[in-house]
């Protein structure tokens, strides 16, 4: 893989943020050439050229980030809940810290009815690639839910090693979970996922666990081998 491949992955604020790093070490640089002919300059300031972001040790840690936003929305949700909730930052901490990679998107073609879905992309060991997969009308405090029970979904995969292909994601939740039936589609579901999607909401809304309960999810899916 390439470092042309990888930073296109990496956080946009880092970007950003790397020339400013990078300008005193420039400026020492340039009042340290010693033939400089500073008598003849004009007195304006130089023109600063942005020099090239080198890699940085720390986004290359073992396959760089494991969460990874296709649109600034999904990005700015995500960070969203990891300021605003717990529950959602302790499943980001989680995913971040495992062998996965997670491609998180609005999908236009998703299914009626579904606010978001998980689906398995491939195993290369030790990675596994998976897909999180939205609703593209969901905004706000319900997005970030969303996300934060799909998040919860990943954590039921990472808590499966063995669940390294499309079927064997669709057979851990026919195990783990129970089935979701409506007029417009089927799939399955758990329990702990819409509990945490449930405290995601409660958190980012500022209420306590002792608050107004939430109405439940909208639908929510494993996306399994049908299409
Ligand atoms: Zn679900």
């Amino acid at each position: 893989m390439g470092e042309s491949h990888f930073m296109a992955t990496i956080a946009n604020s880092a970007i950003r943020r790397l020339p400013m790093l990078l300008l005193p070490m420039f400026v020492a640089a340039l009042e340290a050439q010693p033939h400089l002919p500073s008598r003849r300059l004009p007195d304006i300031a130089l023109p600063v050229t942005p020099l090239p972001a080198p890699p940085v040790t720390e986004w290359w840690r073992n396959g760089g980030p494991r969460l990874r936003p296709q649109s600034g929305r999904v990005m700015a949700a995500i960070e969203a809940g990891i300021a605003r909730s717990a529950t959602f930052r302790a499943l980001v901490d989680q995913i971040e810290s495992a062998p996965v990679v997670v491609y998180v998107t609005f999908d236009p073609h998703l299914k009626r009815g579904l606010d978001g879905a998980l689906a398995f992309l491939g195993d290369a060991p030790p990675y596994r690639y998976l897909r999180v997969s939205l609703n593209q009308t969901l905004s706000g405090n319900e997005l970030i839910a969303t996300i934060g029970h799909e998040l919860h979904h990943v954590a039921e995969v990472l808590a499966h090693p063995d669940v390294r292909s499309e079927a064997a994601l669709a057979a851990l939740y026919r195990r783990i979970g129970h089935g979701t039936r409506t007029a417009r589609m089927d799939g399955w579901e758990t329990t702990a996922a819409m509990d945490a999607a449930a405290l995601v909401r409660r958190e980012i809304s500022g209420r306590g666990a002792s608050g107004t309960p939430s109405a439940p999810s909208p639908g929510s899916s494993i996306a399994a081998s049908r299409r």
